[in-house]
């Protein structure tokens, strides 16, 4: 930072609104008359224990920190509106997209993954993407990634996967050798590896990314027919990354990079966009696909499948208070709304348990009454429990009930059509479930040669501190996808042993 920008000069345009300063009070309100001083038995103590004001200072204070989220823990949000400006009705009787020129209140949280709550923000890791739109029939949450694709297809990976993206149990460092195990053990992970290892594996800050839905979806329309859909939001600003040794100095001389962009762009008003598409699939087509299209490690073709416009996404207000807002904004795949339903999609299915689990974990089990995450009505069964704010009254707390108690929605009820399932209940192992046609598309023709180029360098960079049988093991995942890649990369650590020996 070279001057002092919106967000230094929050507090400056605080001041500004206070018309008159108002007395200070404990947590339960009384007003403090000397805020400066503890309670002491002459000017050099011992305390009184009787000083409630320090031990209501003290205990809250104790207790300020909540578990930071186990991935995702470093983020920014931002408040704004989505609105339809394509009808997409035979799709989907949604409401948030009932009519072109809706408007609905959205809250959006961008996060680098592997990272605790203080790293820096420039570093080479996804970022999530989450959406949460406060529609009339209650939250719906999009909570995705700027990457289409993730490293694995089955959650029975996801705690393994993630644990080796963070520190490890004894040295508590990052370990290039957890790191690259597991992706040369599991070359599912090829495909997003080499997104990562990308020029967009380092975006620019927040505004100049992609975001995607990244699962498959399954659309309801009003006549309960079915098709599968991905979402894809796409940057008005424009996709921008940063180089490595820019990134690099930025982790150094602003860790916080990211995060002060986004919120001096809204204060500035210049307020970020993001148009949202779908792809859509019928269910026909579905099974017919020659790749799994519930294989969250691939991609639909664009050219099979092409994006259709939907609308619009607009960031315009900063959070009045990060904590309240952001920290606590709980997002979850399982929150879906009449019209948009799950598809078979096996790591979706194992986020719709974990996320509401985890912010159960984090936030208790009414998070979903902080005004934060809270929807515009809630009539149901649920009562008590800690921090409980809204118990429904005298409504009856049991269903059935002759007693006026809230019933069956007949509109959600047919937006919620029988669907089959056949097969035969088994542990699939699917690892080897074709894992490198799509990388060889990415490589061959979406990257040219100076994007080729860097990619090489990026993963010999840090496939280089692995250990040797690690490396071979993965380099001849790479010949699978390519053999000139494989070659490269092999080339690459071959220098970058001997420059390494010379030292
Ligand atoms: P298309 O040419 O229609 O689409 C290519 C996509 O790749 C575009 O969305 C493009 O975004 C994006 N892209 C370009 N460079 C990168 C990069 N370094 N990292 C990530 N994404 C990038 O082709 P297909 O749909 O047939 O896909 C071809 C390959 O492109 C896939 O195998 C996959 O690896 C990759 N891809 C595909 C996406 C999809 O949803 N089909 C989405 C993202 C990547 P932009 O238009 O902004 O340049």
């Amino acid at each position: 930072m070279a001057q002092r920008d919106a967000a230094t000069n929050q507090l400056n345009e605080y001041k500004k609104n206070v018309q008159q300063t108002e007395s200070v009070t404990t947590g339960f309100g009384i007003p403090i008359g000397e805020r400066a001083a503890s309670l002491s038995v002459g000017p050099r103590g011992p305390l009184l224990f009787q000083d409630q004001n320090l031990v209501d200072e003290l205990a809250h204070f104790d207790r300020e920190r909540i578990p930071e989220r186990v991935v995702h823990a470093k983020g920014a949000g931002a408040f704004g509106y989505f609105e339809v400006t394509n009808d997409i009705t035979k799709y989907t009787a949604a409401k948030v997209f009932s009519a072109i020129g809706k408007k609905t209140p959205i809250g959006v949280r961008f996060s680098t993954v592997g990272g605790e709550s203080g790293s820096a923000d420039t570093v080479r890791d996804p970022r999530g993407f989450a959406v949460k739109f406060y529609t009339e029939d209650g939250i719906w949450d999009l909570v995705g990634n700027n990457t289409p694709i993730f490293f694995i297809r089955d959650p029975i990976f996801f705690a393994s996967f993630i644990h080796t993206q963070k520190r490890n149990p004894q040295t508590h460092l990052k370990d290039p050798d957890m790191f690259w195990d597991f992706m040369s053990l599991r070359p599912e992970t090829m495909h997003q590896m080499m997104f990562l290892f990308s020029d967009r594996g380092i975006p620019d800050g927040y505004r100049h990314m992609h975001g995607y839905g990244s699962h498959t979806f399954k659309l309801i329309n009003k006549d309960g027919k079915v098709h599968f859909c991905k979402f894809h939001y796409r940057t008005e600003q424009g996709i921008k990354n940063l180089d490595v040794k820019k990134a690099e100095e930025l982790s150094a001389t602003d860790p916080d990079y990211s995060i002060r962009d986004l919120y001096n762009a809204i204060a500035e008003g210049k307020y970020p966009k993001w148009t949202l598409s779908i792809q859509v699939m019928t269910p026909e087509q579905a099974q017919k696909s020659p790749f799994d299209p519930f294989d969250l490690t691939k991609v639909w073709p664009q050219s099979e499948y092409p994006l259709i416009k939907v609308g619009t996404m607009v960031l315009n207000r900063n959070p009045e208070n990060y904590f309240a807002e952001v920290e606590q904004i709980a997002f979850s795949p399982s929150h879906l709304v009449p019209g948009i339903a799950a598809s078979p999609d096996k790591m979706l299915q194992g986020r719709l348990f974990a996320y509401s689990d985890t912010h159960r974990h984090r936030l208790g089990p009414n998070h979903l009454q902080l005004p934060v995450n809270c929807p515009f009505k809630v009539r149901n069964y649920q009562r008590d429990g800690f921090m409980n704010v809204n118990n429904q009254g005298g409504a009856p707390n049991y269903f059935p009930n002759s007693f006026g108690g809230p019933q069956n929605d007949q509109v959600a009820k047919s937006l919620d059509p029988a669907f089959t399932v056949s097969g035969e209940a088994f542990r699939y192992e699917t690892g080897d479930a074709d894992n490198f046609s799509q990388p060889r598309i990415f490589w061959r023709k979406t990257l040219n040669k100076e994007e080729k180029e860097r990619l090489v360098s990026n993963i010999v960079g840090h496939l280089s501190d692995a250990s040797d049988f690690i490396q071979q093991r993965q380099v001849q995942h790479f010949r699978q996808v390519d053999e000139d890649l494989g070659d490269r990369i092999a080339q690459g650590l071959k220098k970058s042993k001997s420059a390494k020996a010379k030292i």
